[in-house]
């Protein structure tokens, strides 16, 4: 199967960023496949990331892109991880649809970190937990789970949280390189869910195929198409590509007006003593990185508003 289609995609042609699912034709897994090589470098520009931050982010946000890519349309979830390790706490959000945008507390490690000597994520993430939240449409309250951080490598985090969580169980798979110069040269991962009332033995051979096969980013290299690739992964029932439509882009939700309504929320006291300040305020998007200025006409004009 595999020899035979992929002379075909030999082409050198590089995939843009997007999300692949399938399902096997048993019914026994589904999986979704995405490329974010352009999306993660784009992150690491943003967040202006040194190439360990690079890794851990682009990994959280590898793995959050799969897990979105299984809610439904206008559903969309963040994953949170905060440790006690030099990499503060990383963030990212990505709807179905693949709009994502991710934040990292401490992006640069401190030169004489022993972390930077052994390169171990789960010393760089440290202990603490790991936060997913859901935003499904039609419900008043957005859907939280929290597990421990049991790996730091965070595919191991997240399918602890699908197990924990969602009783489901899977094998992640999410791979982020660097080429010499510390930039994003390939992003990609995979997810595979095991269908409830499936055999748990196919669980174990999916660990086994993944556990031998060659690395995600050596697989690309060769030309593989995704749907090659999950191939190999999965325990030998044909797959079935399912219609995902959607480009995987950042995608920022800040604007003027939320900025506003968050110095709103700041209260009447930080107002004011803003006002009194005789300044304008200048806030940056922790995200994208967009500036936003409130002038002081405005910042009047908040104050008033809270103490009517
Ligand atoms: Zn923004």
């Amino acid at each position: 199967m595999l020899g035979a289609s992929r002379s075909a995609n030999v082409s050198g042609v590089k995939s843009s960023d997007k999300v692949h699912k399938f399902y096997t034709k048993d019914l026994a897994v589904r999986a979704s496949f995405v490329t974010a090589t352009q999306l993660c470098s784009e992150i690491a520009d943003l967040q202006d990331t040194d190439p360990l931050a690079t890794i851990a982010l682009g990994r959280l946000v590898i793995g959050t892109i799969l897990l979105a890519s299984q809610l439904w349309e206008n559903q969309s979830l963040s994953v949170r991880m905060e440790g006690n390790g030099p990499l503060g706490y990383l963030y990212a959000e990505a709807s179905f649809e693949g709009k994502v945008r991710a934040y990292i507390s401490n992006p640069r490690i401190e030169p004489h970190s022993p972390v930077l000597k052994t390169l171990d994520f789960k010393e760089a993430i440290g202990e603490g937990v790991l936060t997913v939240t859901k935003n499904l449409p039609f419900q008043k309250q957005p859907q939280t789970g929290i597990v421990p951080i049991v790996s730091g490598e965070i595919a191991q985090d997240l399918a602890f949280y699908l197990h924990q969580s969602q009783q489901t169980l899977s094998v992640i798979s999410l791979s982020v390189n660097l080429n010499s110069e510390g930039h994003v040269s390939s992003a990609a991962g995979f997810l595979l869910e095991l269908i409830p009332g499936a055999s748990e033995q196919v669980i174990q051979e999916l660990e086994n195929r993944t556990r031998k096969a060659p690395a995600l980013s050596e697989l690309l290299n060769q030309g593989l198409s995704p749907l090659e690739i999950m191939e190999h992964q999965v325990h030998g029932s044909p797959l079935v590509a399912i219609e995902h439509p959607y480009a995987i882009a950042l995608h920022c939700r800040c604007s003027q007006d939320r900025v506003e309504k968050t110095l709103s929320l700041m209260g009447r006291a930080t107002l004011a003593e803003m006002v009194l300040k005789g300044e304008e305020v200048k806030v940056r998007c922790e995200f994208c990185g967009k500036s936003y200025v409130v002038t002081l006409s405005t910042l009047r004009g908040l104050l008033t508003a809270l103490e009517d």
